[in-house]
């Protein structure tokens, strides 16, 4: 196997579909990530989804069996409030989502001013929108963040996945709601998580990584592999996600360099 034959600094690690199904954990994903501890590989745990803060990724992982620590996660929601460090410093910064979304813009020097309720009436104005999953959000509230989105020709979309695979049925994503906000303003968002190649930038960037020395391991080839390709890293598909089948194709945009059909199968002795 190629992947076993280099020294690797660090893996980058989608979660759903490549370490655990749902709640469900991958057989093998545990004892995968401590091969990878032993060889001196860092695991990063890189994920779009940005409702939960990196503390709650770590207690999910933690109680599936496999190891990790809040600093070894990176969510698209960071992705977003760094972005949003870096052009305007730290601001009043309007956003949509959970406790990833608020806690992100905080961590990285924000005020996060939730949209369309009562700590936003009255603001006299946010610096930029982020908008993150929120399964509570009302019509009402959509109808403020359509106007602050209107106002400021601009928004940050955390991720742009359209489904969440809830048991036999599916969630709508934030993918969905960020169509909405896009149709209801004609404003395209920007959208931070993968397949955005900044997202794995700012992984890079956070723990001194160099692309040569990373490998991205995900299940689908639209987002964890077109980002890790972007970004110059060396990527591994798995099929362990249960939309493999049906939304992998021959149209799909790039090639990974290898693909198994699950982490079990990777850095065995
Ligand atoms: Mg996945």
């Amino acid at each position: 196997m190629r992947h076993g034959e280099r020294a690797w600094q660090a893996a980058l690690l989608d979660l759903d579909g490549t370490l655990y199904r749902g709640d469900e954990v991958v057989p093998g994903a545990p004892e995968f990530v401590e091969r990878l501890r032993r060889r001196g590989i860092r695991p990063v745990f890189l994920t779009n989804n940005s409702t939960r803060t990196p503390r709650q990724v770590a207690d999910k992982l933690n109680r599936m069996g496999i190891t990790a620590e809040p600093d070894e996660v990176c969510t698209s929601a960071e992705a977003s409030a760094h972005q949003l460090r870096e052009r305007f410093g730290p601001a009043y910064i309007g956003f949509v989502g959970l406790d990833g979304v608020r806690e992100a813009l905080v961590e990285f020097g924000h005020r996060a001013v939730e949209l369309g309720t009562p700590e936003h009436d009255g603001h006299p104005g946010v610096a930029a929108v982020v908008v993150g999953l929120d399964p509570e959000i009302t019509y009402r509230r959509l109808t403020a963040v359509c106007a602050e989105v209107s106002r400021l020709g601009a928004f940050i979309l955390t991720n742009g996945d359209v489904r969440l695979p809830a048991g036999d049925r599916f969630v709508p994503g934030n993918g969905a709601l960020g169509a909405f906000i896009e149709t209801a303003t004609g404003i395209r968002p920007y959208v931070a998580g993968k397949p955005n190649p900044d997202f794995v930038q700012f992984a890079l960037q956070r723990y001194g990584l160099d692309p040569d020395g990373v490998l991205l391991i995900g299940d689908n080839r639209r987002t964890d592999v077109l980002a890790g390709k972007l970004a110059g890293v060396y990527t591994v598909q798995v099929q362990s996600g249960v939309q493999y089948a049906e939304t992998e194709s021959a149209s799909t945009p790039l090639e990974p360099d290898e693909v198994h059909p699950s982490v079990a199968d990777l850095f065995l002795p």
